[in-house]
This record gives C-alpha cells, structure tokens and sequence, in this order.
C-alpha cells in the first residue's frame, strides 16, 4: 500500500517507521523544516514505568508495551539513555494513601519491580529528600528523544520510506477508493494514497476537518494544557527522578534528569486557549513551593525560566482524564484511515507500540 503519515514528531516516525518495515510505500509529510520540532521536542523525555493510567486504558496497554520496546530499541541501536529509575514521594499520611494506590494500580498494569518504601529507605537512596514515604520505580529511565526520532528516521529510509520536510497537508477526499490528499508547500499539489495517519499532535482535530466525508461531529474537542519547566543552575543533588504525587492534569512538578546528570524542573500545568511557549518568570514563586515540599534544600535564587511544551489533551481542567483516542476504520467506516488524538503524556514511551497497532488497523 501507499501510505501517508501526517506529521513527523515521535509518533508519525515510528507509524512510518513500522509501515515501511512491513513492506509498505511510506511517505511523511511534515509542515515544518526539520523533524520534531513539536511536542516531541518540548517533553521531559522520560521513559514512563505505566502506573499513572488506568487498567485497560490504551495509555495503560501501550506504556508498558512500549517502555519494554523501547529499551530494547535503545540497547540494540546504542542509544543515549538511562534507567535511572524514580521515586514517587508522599509528604504525608494522605499521600502514602495516593502512592499505595499507585502501586497497587501499575501491578495490576504489569509494571515490574515496584516497592513501596519508607521515608528512611526514601533518604538512604536520595539523602537531601524529605518525605513520608515512596514509591520506588526501578523501570523508569530517561532518553536522548533526538537520537531517539533520527534512528526512527534512518530506519524508515532503510526500509524505503521518505520524509516530505515543509509540506503541510491540507485537505483530502475519498475519491475512487484511494484518499486524495492536496499538499501546500513549495512541492505541493495533489497526490493519491491508499492509506493515511493522521498524527499531527496538536493539529491533529485541525487536519481531521479537513478531511472531507470524516465526521465533523467525530473530531475531539482539543484543551491545551501547557507545561512550564525551570532549570536549575546547581550541582544535581538526585541521581533518580524524583516525582510529587499526580495533581489534577499533570504528574506534578518533578526533578528530571538529562543524560548528562543535569537537573530540571517541571512540567506545571497551566490551562491556556491559544498555543505560545513563554514560560512566565513569576511562575518561579510556585516552583519553588512545590519543589520544596520534597526538597527544603533548594535555595533562593537557582532556578530560572527554560522551555515549555503543550499536552494535546481532550479532557479540561475539572474532567475525568481522557485516554489516547484512536479513531480507526471499524469506528469511523472510512477504509485506510486513522485519526490519533489526545497522545499527551506517555506517548513517547509508548510510541513503538502504538505504531504497531495503528499499522495493524490500515492493513485490517
Ligand atoms: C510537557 C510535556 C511533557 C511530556 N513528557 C513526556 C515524557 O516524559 N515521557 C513521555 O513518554 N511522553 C511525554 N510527553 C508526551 C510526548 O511528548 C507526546 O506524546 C509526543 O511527543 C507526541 O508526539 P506526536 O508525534 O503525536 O506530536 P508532535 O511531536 O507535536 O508532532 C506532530 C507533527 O505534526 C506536524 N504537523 C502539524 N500539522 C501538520 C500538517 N497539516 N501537515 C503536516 N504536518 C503537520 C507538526 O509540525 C509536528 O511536527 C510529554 C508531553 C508534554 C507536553
């Protein structure tokens, strides 16, 4: 089949990525000049354990699959990446509540190796932590995503696939069972495939209405919510991600880890209408509340505004959280379409296996 996926973030390379490996004609049209510059740029690019999501959940299924995926992806293709593992912690009697339930949860996930361990045990593995007791999560890691999304693309272009750089998509119809499918661009124009992904992050419910005969009653209503991050100017204090107990929308603000030992701060969640990545100074005031609450030892004056990425979410501040929507063939009665929205937060660990399912649908 000719296949067209839309979008060339961490999810659109590993569809193409799968498609090509299985024989298919792959072409990626990305809008913008390089390959993940969205949100697969603007994450904490860590390599999710799966117990955040409920039992059963698609985020659920397809983090474990895709976490164990992915470190066998970065071990045979040698990339940069660390299972440094994470400490979930709870400040009080009310959050070991929350954190037993976390664990309780992600074994019913299948998540390995989690333990549940007291404030003492917490401070002999991460002595500058204050806390009441936590979660141990030895399967959690940190990733280079670049590298990670470059080995994506070596390997569709092994496999015969091309990226399309500055061609956004913008319209297609159904015409004599093939999907024809209008390119802007200085390439553009009008060109036939078989099959198509639609998987442009937060553009997703955008390139959706442009597809004419799809359900405009179908597509998701979309809710930005953003994530600030602050960087810290000391010696890194942690060797493991050190994580709050979940608030509404987000895991909490959290110490990250780069590859280079490096310490970070965030993601908050600020709720916004319009897509902009400023990350607002006095946001710092709040940082260091939070952080404090597992850290006393942060000091005045070391964190400073760094970058800030936007969950694709579909569900709003006081709603149930949403699950990864996959709108497939048999759901949406359109042969060789997909629509994936709402991939917030495990996506790029989940995002082989995920790739693996989606191609199973266009093939279906
Ligand atoms: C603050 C934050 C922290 C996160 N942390 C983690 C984490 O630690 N671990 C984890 O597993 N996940 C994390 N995630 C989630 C993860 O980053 C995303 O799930 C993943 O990057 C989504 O990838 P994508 O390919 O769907 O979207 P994107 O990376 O946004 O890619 C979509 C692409 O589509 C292109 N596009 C848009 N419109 C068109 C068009 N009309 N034609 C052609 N191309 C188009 C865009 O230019 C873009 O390149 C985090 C997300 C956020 C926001």
């Amino acid at each position: 089949m000719q296949v067209l996926v839309i979008g060339a973030g961490v999810i659109g390379l590993a569809v193409a990525r799968a498609a090509a490996r299985k024989g298919h004609e792959v072409v990626v049209a990305e809008a913008e000049a390089a390959i993940g510059t969205g949100t697969s740029s603007r994450n904490s690019e860590v390599i999710h354990g799966g117990m955040y999501y409920p039992t059963g959940s698609v985020r659920a299924r397809h983090c474990v699959a895709g976490r164990r995926m992915l470190y066998e992806f970065c071990a045979t293709h040698g990339l940069p990446h660390r299972k440094c593992g994470k400490l979930i912690v709870a400040a009080n009697a009310a959050e070991i509540v929350k954190i037993e339930s976390l664990a309780a949860q992600g074994a019913a996930n299948g998540v390995e190796g989690l333990e549940l361990i007291g404030g003492n045990a917490a401070r002999a593995l991460e002595p500058e932590l204050v806390c009441a007791g936590a979660l141990h999560s030895p399967q959690t890691g940190i990733i280079d995503s670049h590298a990670y999304m470059l080995a994506l693309r070596g390997e569709l272009e092994d496999a015969g696939g091309a990226i399309a750089l500055k061609t956004p998509v913008t319209g297609a119809t159904r015409k004599s069972g093939q999907w024809e499918v209008m390119f802007g661009g200085s390439d553009g124009g009008t060109f036939e495939f078989d099959a198509m992904v639609n998987s442009a992050g937060l553009r997703a419910q955008s390139v959706a209405r442009t597809i004419k005969d799809y359900p405009a009653a179908r597509v998701p209503k979309q809710v930005l919510a953003k994530g600030n991050y602050f960087s810290y100017a000391g010696r890194p204090v942690f060797s493991r991600l050190i994580y709050p107990t979940p608030m509404p929308g987000g895991l909490g603000v959290h110490v990250t880890l780069d590859l280079a030992g490096r310490m970070r701060f965030g993601p908050d969640v600020e709720w916004i209408e319009k897509e902009n990545y400023d990350v607002d100074p006095a946001r710092a005031d709040i940082f260091y509340e939070r952080i404090r609450t597992y850290w006393p030892g942060l000091r005045d004056g070391t964190i400073a505004a760094d970058y800030a990425g936007i969950r694709p979410k579909l569900s709003g501040p006081n709603e149930p959280q949403a699950d990864f929507l996959i709108d497939a063939p048999a759901q949406h009665g359109l042969p060789g379409l997909v629509q994936l929205y709402g991939i917030e937060s495990p996506g790029l660990t989940s995002s082989l296996s995920l790739a693996e399912e989606v191609v199973g649908y266009l093939e279906s």
